[in-house]
């Protein structure tokens, strides 16, 4: 798209995200110079510094979560052998068509292949059997910053959401107890609601998954679904309680009080850092470009100094003194010359810089300047003395009031069903479907699948916490319903 009155429009986002999510993101992406798709392996993705400054603001604030919590960190090699890979029979199941090999170095064949870790399960539960020797050891909560690498058949549709190679947190543990067991897993429902709800200011709701969509070798899988504007849901985090498969299968035993030999108990939990930063971008961006929480932004604020030829210099300072004032945000003086305003205002909305400053001349004389916020778009003046506490103010609220603006939209996106022709229709309005089902353990698969040849959604499970609603039968084969589920599309 050309104007040549207004090149900033060409350079903007050309579709309407409610009209054609696909595309806004894809722009979006491209636009706000997010990501490059160039790169020569498919599936593989640059992030750009844009992203990337997000992105690890994002660790840091999980990763103090976790360490409060009692998590220590560490770092394990990314490379596990074959034979590791193979001892847990339904793992080995679920992953081998994903895995990457290394089998070769230089021209030698290598005795017996790597693996570069999908997950790290395997690499871990070996060293565990060495770290993790008597009941004084447990609880044993470690975690690790990492890559994984997973060949998945769609890759790179959508970059962050999924790719071959993304960057997650996972945190595995060992416990002396079923029921330890079980409390870690609410409490990562805690951590997932404090980094993701509060602070990237995402709602999702809890599911445990079916038998037959769970992490392989796993007792059970709870996992965060959140709504994305497009109607379907993305899967954050998840949490597994594995159990004792892998215990036995690498020896994680410890040595009880009673003098007895026991084996540990493990969870594991699993942020998707790229994925959930894929997922923010995605919920909270509206039709002119990104919006970020404060503190997740690369740049809080940025000062546009509106320049007239004579004035420059009154302005400019009276710029750099506004800028000392608020040093302890991220801020920045945009005093291009080669550009208009115009193009730098739309240039930092697409960006979702949260607060931009205007400020000229006529300004200068009335003290004061012009503050426009990029979640409500509001423009405000603001006098010079109170421009401090001004700032802080909207710093504090900035986060909460995106926050509010996306619950509201959750709750409201959800229809209940009794019938599966219902149930295709609300899908097909792009809703989240509530039904009655007859249970969530393998012998109900045959209904999950109808739903899915019927309907294009999945079973994403049962609500773990807070459900209201029963039904008397399953929406598929009318057996006495023991479960109420949500069906979705998903990414
Ligand atoms: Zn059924």
């Amino acid at each position: 798209m050309k104007d040549s009155n207004d090149k900033s429009k060409g350079k903007g986002i050309t579709v309407k995200k409610a009209e054609d999510f696909n595309e806004w993101y894809s722009q979006l992406v491209q636009k706000a110079e997010l990501a490059d798709l160039r790169y020569n392996v498919k599936g593989f993705v640059c992030y750009l510094p844009w992203s990337t400054i997000t992105i690890k603001k994002m660790y840091n604030i999980y990763e103090t979560i976790l360490e409060k919590k009692g998590h220590l960190p560490l770092v394990m090699p990314s490379v596990i052998p074959e034979r590791n890979f193979q001892i847990e029979a339904d793992h080995v199941e679920g992953f081998a068509p994903q895995v990457f090999w290394i089998t070769k170095y230089g021209e030698k064949d290598i005795e017996e292949k790597l693996a570069l870790r999908p997950t790290s399960e395997t690499a871990l539960y070996q060293m565990y059997s060495y770290w993790v020797r008597s009941y004084n050891d447990l609880p044993f909560k470690r975690y690790q910053s990492c890559q994984v690498w997973r060949a998945e058949a769609t890759a790179a549709t959508k970059p962050f959401f999924r790719a071959r190679e993304f960057h997650w947190i996972e945190a595995h543990n060992v416990f002396r107890t079923l029921e330890d067991a079980e409390a870690q897993i609410l409490e990562d429902m805690e951590t997932t609601y404090e980094a993701i709800g509060e602070r990237f200011a995402i709602p999702s709701i809890f599911f445990e998954r079916p038998q037959w969509d769970k992490f392989p070798g796993a007792m059970k899988t709870f996992a965060a679904d959140a709504l994305m504007g497009s109607g379907k849901v993305l899967q954050l985090p998840s949490t597994h309680l594995i159990g004792t498969n892998f215990s036995e299968a690498f020896n994680v035993k410890f040595k009880d009080e009673d003098g007895q030999e026991k084996l540990g108990f493990i969870t594991c939990y699993g942020p998707a850092i790229s994925r959930i930063y894929g997922a923010m971008i995605a919920l909270h961006g509206d039709d002119s470009g990104m919006i970020i929480p404060w503190e997740l932004a690369p740049l809080q604020i940025v000062i546009v100094p509106i320049i007239f030829k004579g004035k420059e210099n009154a302005v400019l300072s009276k710029v750099k003194d506004i800028k000392k004032q608020l040093k302890k945000y991220s801020i920045k003086i945009d005093d291009r010359t080669h550009i208009s305003n115009g193009e730098k205002f739309a240039e930092w909305e697409l960006k979702g810089v949260p607060l931009r400053i205007e400020i000229g001349p006529k300004d200068i004389e009335k003290k004061q300047v012009v503050l426009v916020n990029r979640l409500t778009k509001e423009k405000e003046f603001t006098s010079l003395d109170s421009l401090k506490e001004k700032i802080d103010e909207i710093a504090e609220t900035y986060t909460n009031n995106l926050k509010k603006r996306n619950t509201v939209d959750f709750e409201k996106s959800i229809d209940d069903a009794e019938t599966l022709e219902n149930a295709k229709e609300s899908i097909s309005n792009g809703k989240i479907v509530r039904c009655g089902f007859c249970s969530l353990e393998k012998t109900a698969f045959p209904c999950a699948e109808i739903i899915e040849k019927e309907i294009g959604a999945e079973v994403r499970g049962s609500r773990v916490k807070g459900e209201t609603k029963t039904f008397k039968k399953c929406i598929v084969c009318n057996k006495p319903a023991t479960k109420t589920v949500y069906l979705a599309k998903s990414y």
